[in-house]
């Protein structure tokens, strides 16, 4: 049976040094924090090629923690993308602050640049949404491609908004040989099990070069704490990584530069074999200047009908498949309060009904990247 993610086939190739670096930790009593997680901060900095790390319980952790660590809270506005996992926009309702959404660019799935203007520009001629003040933009890198910063940069600026990217699912990519985490004045990452990067649990992690951010960072990750432990200068979380955790990212670093090869290499398989078949389907694309760390692989058949058979077909060839994302953010029941209905953001509708993706994880063969194409082409 073909896997989506095959955790079993990497876990195989790296098991005598997780298990050897999850054994040294469970013998030295230090669980929570500690000198193992601060190991991993350090190289993960100097992977992403930020001053700071500050690794923390999960991706929807560090995206709170940034929000807080800017004083973002009832009032604000922060523009964010539709077609994303649910974590970014309720990150942003955590703090109390309102989600604004910016339509996506149909060739990337990430927000569209064009529409940010727009929506920062009319946010006080739309009577609902008047009373907000605008604060800051968080694209998202999806399926690991990262969004258009050098577009929305300079928007940020002239209207004076912070960038919170979301790079929960593009670690390992870089834009314009920077790397993701280090594209805005703050990166957000996950290590959940399924992202290019994984531990065997929950993890995040936030970039910055800002002295002030990071210590804030820190701070709010422990219940604001101050200098003294039990001196609490803020309000915070409590959102640490676990020193397992820790030693688990640091045996998968080891490896982590041949598996982004080994999901570049799958991509490149899937595009030839799909073009070598003439099946009508959009293949991902990758503007000049980026790396994709390929999280997902996801296509686009010319309609939900179209997309729903080849789903079944595949099915019945034993491989699995997964739509992301099947209902978008402003159609969620639990932001039903923002009233946005059907036809809001037609590009990600229209996205959500014809997308699907394939197995994707670095561990996948010609074979087995035949066998997908050819089941497709039935
Ligand atoms: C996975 C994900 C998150 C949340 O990460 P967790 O570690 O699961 O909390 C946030 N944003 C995006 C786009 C994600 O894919």
């Amino acid at each position: 049976m073909t896997q989506f993610i095959d955790l079993r086939a990497q876990y195989a190739a790296i098991q005598p040094q997780v298990e050897a670096a999850v054994l040294a930790v469970l013998r030295s009593g230090q669980y929570i924090l500690g000198p193992q997680v601060e190991a991993l901060e350090a190289r993960l900095a100097d992977y992403v090629g930020t001053r700071h790390c500050v690794s923390c319980a999960s991706g929807t952790d560090a995206l709170v923690i940034a929000l807080m660590a800017q004083g973002i809270g009832p009032g604000d506005a922060v523009f964010t993308t539709p077609f994303t996992f649910f974590a970014s926009p309720e990150s942003i309702v955590l703090v109390g602050a309102t989600p604004v959404f910016v339509d996506i660019d149909p060739r990337t799935f990430n927000l569209d640049p064009a529409g940010l203007e727009e929506a920062i520009a009319g946010l006080a001629a739309n009577p609902a949404t008047a009373h907000l003040r605008p604060r800051a933009i968080m694209p998202v890198d999806l399926f690991g491609l990262a969004a258009d910063y050098a577009a929305i940069q300079p928007l940020a600026e002239r209207y004076g908004l912070a960038v919170i990217e979301d790079a929960a699912q593009s670690f390992g990519a870089t834009s314009r040989n920077r790397r993701a985490g280090a594209l805005a004045e703050i990166g957000c990452t996950s290590f959940f099990p399924a992202k290019p990067l994984g531990c065997y649990g929950d993890g995040g992690a936030l970039f910055t070069d800002s002295d002030e951010l990071a210590a804030r960072f820190r701070s709010i990750r422990v219940h604001g704490q101050g200098e003294d432990r039990y001196e609490h200068v803020r309000i915070g979380v409590t959102a640490r990584l676990d020193a397992i955790q820790a030693a688990v990212l640091m045996a998968k670093l080891d490896v982590f530069d041949g598996e982004v090869e080994a999901r570049q290499w799958a991509a490149r398989g899937y595009d030839q074999a799909i073009a070598a078949a003439g099946l009508d389907l959009v293949t991902p694309h990758i503007p000049d200047g980026n790396v994709s760390a390929w999280a997902q692989y996801s296509l686009l058949a010319p309609d939900r009908a179209a997309r729903d058979g080849m789903r079944e077909r595949l099915s019945a060839a034993g491989i699995p498949t997964m739509v992301y994302y099947p209902k978008p953010m402003h159609l969620q029941p639990a932001l039903a309060y923002l009233g946005h209905a059907a036809g809001d953001f037609p590009v990600s509708e229209e996205m959500s009904a014809r997308i699907f993706s394939l197995p994707m994880h670095p561990y996948l063969d010609q074979p087995t990247i035949e066998r997908i194409v050819a089941a497709m082409a039935e």
